[in-house]
């Protein structure tokens, strides 16, 4: 600050205004005639003062601290002439705010000087004792009032004092509050000038970071130094945002280095104020707020973090991901994936062995995987048994199938677990991932593929293709129309005959009823949608209509002259499982008219194996009401011969491979006859499935397999068509059918 702005802004600073002089000068009793009485001796008065500045200069040598000041013969010359002009100013006026203020001026000027008080009030004595000389020289009364002036200054000494001792004691007291509260705060102070960047700090400030408080420069330096570099151009853009009037304060959280080179997290508070000469100052305050950071960053942590296995959760690869794509896009980025991984049948080692095992087994296995990662790599767990890898940096996106293989590998090793020996597997979705992906797409294309890996057979890891994604998009379209086929009555059923093998030809016994769907002018196979039945519980009911249609149809044709017509209905295993089957069966059966002995309900072996006490118990109750079972798909399965012999079975139905593929393939040849034999020697009635053509009979015929459907025969058909080609009026010859008139006209694509 320049010396004549300080001294304006001290100036404002004393506060006399106008009416504090008008009050100074009622109290004095100042009057108008003062000044004219003043004004007019005012030239008696030049040889007096004369002699009073050279009495005060020589008074004052006499004094060690004034001496020092005006020792200078140059200076002394010049102080005693503004003296004198201070003195003739006195006399002369004029009494105005002009008055006033060049008064303060030279009290401040002397004040700056060095020059003390008690100098000051004593040069003022000694002016009022030169004057008193001069005007009442040789008067009796002289020197006692000269006296009296002495001890009337010592008293007005005394009296500035008593003043300014107690102003200094309140600013005192203000300054000990305000340090205490600092220290009760703990907080660092600064004062920040900006235009000439002076920084002062307190030592708590100081202390805070390590540093001796002496030794930190005058300059900003020894704050932005010391501030993380990654922090810095935040907090410098939010202090010009305060400057600059877009905050009201400044309020920034930022990390320092302290001595030993750590660094600390720190919030700085402050706001900026202009002052008269338009420099801007900034001051406040710094606290230590690493504890508050830690706790901040363990609950950041925890937010993050699986308790179990210690890796990453959901919403840490949330991060992870979106972070991962858009380093993709930066040029000469290698190739990234994301693996999902899902473990095979967790939930019976969780079920069997409890959640404890299941826990210790989780965290083996996340250990597994995590060993199968490189360094820059992110293993999450998901949830439950799910985990996400996310790989980056690979030279290319095959390289992410070495990486499932490996874990696929690593899983495939026994786990000893409380004195158990237990195997997992898990099952694997790969998507490359691209740069233009949402998160979101990522994770639904390695989710999907992780779909097609369980559907291929788990245990193994799939990758994610466009194709994958249009048969998704197909079946999701699917599964809602689904939805409301069976209100719409788009289920259809159609039959294909079965027959018995003679001697002579064949002769029509029986029909299997096999469900379809009329989607608009389509006509939907059941291998497209009878899982997603199953899957939405569907099932249930539409297996409850497949039954009672087949049923009332059978007894139709049989009432239309085959009365010995028999109905095979396929079935579910969640069908099964339905507690009130049974009564719902018999139901179904009262309603149509169809006898229990000409109902086959057909199962397979998986179905067999899926819940094996309920099921052997319903189907035990369904035997004794007289319905027979076949086991449908007979030789694809693994089950072994005792393991069937539980189940009341009637019927096996041989798989068609063994039929339609016998000829062609010498090991089925082999395979087939024994198949057969296999059946009849359990005392079971073996149906051939798969008959397409003249060899494939002739060779059931050779086997004495009795019962065979197939393409030769017919295709399934349309009730109606059905009934124009198989079942005629009870006076009419029953057809024979040896023709193969229906496999070269198909009736279904
Ligand atoms: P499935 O029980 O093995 O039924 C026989 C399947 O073989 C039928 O296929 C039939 O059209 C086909 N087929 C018959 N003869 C020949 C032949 O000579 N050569 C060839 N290549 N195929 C032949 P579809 O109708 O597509 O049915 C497929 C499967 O869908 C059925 O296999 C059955 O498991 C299931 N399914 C059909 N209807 C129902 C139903 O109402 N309920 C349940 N739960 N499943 C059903
Ligand atoms: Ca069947
Ligand atoms: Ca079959």
């Amino acid at each position: 600050m320049g010396s004549a702005t300080a001294l304006n802004e001290l100036i404002r600073r004393i506060g006399l205004n106008r009416q504090e002089i008008q009050q100074r000068c009622n109290l004095l009793n100042w009057q108008s005639s003062d000044a004219a009485c003043l004004n007019a001796a005012a030239d008696n008065m030049n040889t007096a003062q004369q002699t009073f500045t050279d009495r005060l200069y020589q008074h004052l040598e006499g004094f060690p601290g004034a001496a020092g000041v005006i020792s200078d013969p140059v200076t002394q010359q010049r102080l005693k002439h503004s003296q004198q002009a201070y003195y003739q100013r006195l006399w002369r006026g004029p009494y105005n705010a002009d008055y006033v203020d060049s008064r303060l001026r030279i009290g401040l000027i002397h004040q700056m000087a060095g020059i003390e008080l008690k100098w000051y009030l004593a040069g003022y004595r000694l002016y009022l004792d030169e004057i008193l000389a001069q005007l009442f020289d040789a008067h009796p009364n002289q020197a006692l009032f000269a006296s009296l002036l002495k001890a009337v200054f010592f008293d007005m000494t005394l009296a500035i004092d008593t003043y300014s001792a107690a102003q200094r004691k309140a600013l005192e007291d203000s300054e000990a509050r305000f340090a205490r509260a600092l220290r009760g705060a703990n907080d660092g102070i600064w004062d920040w000038h900006l235009g000439h960047d002076r920084l002062y700090v307190s030592t708590r400030w100081a202390a805070m970071l390590g540093l001796d408080h002496d030794s930190l420069g005058e300059s900003s330096a020894s704050w932005f130094n010391r501030v993380h570099p990654e922090d810095l151009p935040g907090l410098r853009q939010a202090i010009e945002a305060h400057c600059n009037g877009r905050n009201a304060q400044l309020n920034h959280e930022y990390r320092m280095r302290s001595s030993t080179g750590d660094y600390l997290w720190v919030q700085a508070r402050g706001v900026v104020e202009t002052d008269a000469s338009g420099q801007q100052r900034m001051a406040g305050s710094q606290s230590d707020i690493s504890a508050r950071k830690a706790i901040e960053e363990q609950l950041q942590h925890a937010a993050r973090h699986d308790p179990l296995t210690g890796l990453g959760n959901r919403l840490r690869l949330d991060e992870l991901l979106p972070q991962a794509l858009q380093q993709l896009s930066h040029s000469g980025a290698r190739e990234a994936a994301l693996l999902f991984i899902d473990l095979d049948r967790f939930k019976l080692i969780n079920d069997s062995l409890g959640h404890h095992c299941g826990d210790q087994v989780l965290i083996e296995i996340s250990r597994r995987l995590a060993h199968c990662l490189r360094p820059g790599d992110h293993l999450c767990r998901f949830g439950g048994d799910e985990f996400v890898v996310l790989l980056t940096d690979l030279a290319c996106a095959e390289d992410a199938e070495q990486v499932a293989q490996r874990m696929l590998d690593s899983l495939s090793l026994p786990l000893h677990l409380a004195g158990q020996t237990l195997v997992v597997s898990a099952s694997i979705g790969i998507t490359a991932l691209q740069p233009s992906d949402a998160s979101q797409d990522a994770l639904q294309a390695a989710d999907l593929a992780l779909y097609q890996a369980k559907q291929a057979g788990k245990a193994q890891f799939a990758r994610f293709s466009e194709a994958l994604q249009v048969s998704a998009h197909y079946q999701l379209e699917l599964e809602s129309a689904l939805g409301q086929a069976l209100e719409r009555d788009e289920f259809v059923l159609h039959y294909q005959p079965i027959l018995r093998i003679e001697a002579q030809g064949t002769r029509f016994v029986g029909v299997e009823a096999l469900l379809r769907w009329q989607r608009g002018s389509t006509l939907v196979p059941p291998l497209e949608f009878i899982t997603s039945l199953e899957d939405s519980g569907q099932i249930i009911r539409v297996g409850d209509w497949v039954l009672s249609q087949a049923c009332r149809q059978v007894r139709a044709w049989q009432l239309a002259g085959q009365p010995h017509l028999h109905c095979a209905v396929n079935l579910s295993s969640r069908q099964l499982l339905q507690e009130n089957f049974v009564e719902r069966l018999s139901e179904i059966l009262r309603d149509s008219g169809l006898a229990a002995s000409d109902l086959i309900l057909e199962i397979t072996e998986s179905q067999l194996l899926e819940d094996s006490t309920a099921t052997l118990i319903t189907l035990r109750a369904l035997a004794t009401l007289g319905v027979r079972l076949a086991l449908d798909d007979f030789g694809t399965g693994y089950s072994s011969l005792g393991y069937l012999k539980r189940f009341p079975l009637h019927i096996l139905k041989v798989d068609r491979s063994f039929i339609s593929g016998a000829s062609q393939n010498a090991e089925l040849t082999a395979i087939s006859p024994a198949i057969i034999g296999l059946g009849q020697s359990l005392g079971l009635e073996v149906v051939a499935e798969g008959v397409e053509r003249a060899e494939h009979l002739d060779f059931l015929r050779a086997q004495g397999c009795h019962m065979a459907q197939g393409y030769w025969f017919s295709r399934p058909l349309s009730a109606a068509e059905l009934h124009q080609q198989f079942i005629t009026p009870p006076d009419e010859p029953r057809p024979t059918c040896t023709s193969r008139a229906s496999l070269e006209e198909p009736t279904e694509q």
